[in-house]
């Protein structure tokens, strides 16, 4: 069985509704090719209830479907999850719906498409969110970080600029330590507000975007180590350094 990279060492598992049993078929003979596991539902309140039980990888999601539609399914699971969602929309449907922000989906296919093209996207979905993943907050015993100019001690609670102090409130503190322990990783600000505010101030995602500007206006005297928090349009925020 021929293991696609990102398939390996972690097996993905995608979750397929579709209420046409061939192109179930299809599609689970060909993505467990590709090394996935693969769970499937042809109505759509089963999906749901799948999806919500074995919290696939991937959702690929018809639209038309028995008890629950498509875009329902898509919307429900937004408010939940964070997990990608490909819808396989027929001609004429309204894909603007699918892919606005009212709904939510990473992306859509229309049918009819190819088996191969089918693969292909949603390896590059997989690929696309993978960074988005739970990533690890920063350890308690961890040491330092650096990145360019910028060092952050997590033992004595410091932040330094070119070996000046930064004086930073304890959540802008915390806020660039999470970025700078995940280099290179970007976050959604709902992330960001879970992993440095806790659960109770999900949603209020400006606040992230508020301590964000903050950080970037502390981080000005050295312009390079300030553009190192990037970021991600639609997403949130990444450090690279
Ligand atoms: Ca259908």
């Amino acid at each position: 069985m021929p293991l696609q990279p990102e398939a390996q060492g972690t097996e993905k598992s995608v979750l397929v509704v579709e209420d046409e049993e061939n192109l179930l078929e299809a599609l689970r003979y060909n993505l467990e090719r590709e090394g996935y596991r693969v769970h499937t539902a042809t109505d759509g309140g089963d999906g749901l209830e799948l999806a919500r039980r074995v919290k696939p990888s991937l959702v690929l999601l018809d639209i038309m479907l028995p008890t629950l539609d498509g875009f329902e399914i898509c919307r429900i699971l937004r408010r939940e999850s964070e997990v990608p969602i490909l819808m396989l929309t027929a001609k004429g449907e309204e894909v603007d719906r699918v892919v606005g922000l009212e709904l939510g989906a990473d992306d859509y296919i229309t049918k009819p498409f190819s088996i191969r093209e089918l693969v292909a996207r949603v390896r590059n979905t997989l690929r696309r969110t993978r960074h988005l993943e739970e990533s690890p907050a920063p350890e308690a015993d961890a040491r330092n970080y650096r990145v360019g100019n910028l060092e952050i001690d997590l033992n004595s609670h410091e932040a330094r600029l070119a070996g000046q102090p930064l004086n930073l409130k304890p959540k802008e503190f915390d806020l660039l330590a999470l970025l700078a322990a995940n280099k290179g990783r970007a976050f959604t600000r709902d992330q960001i507000l879970e992993k440095v505010w806790g659960y109770d101030y999900i949603g209020q995602t400006r606040t992230v975007d508020v301590y964000v500007s903050w950080l970037r206006e502390k981080l000005r005297a050295d312009p390079t180590t300030a553009e190192s928090i990037v970021t991600i349009r639609g997403v949130g925020y990444r450090l690279d350094g």
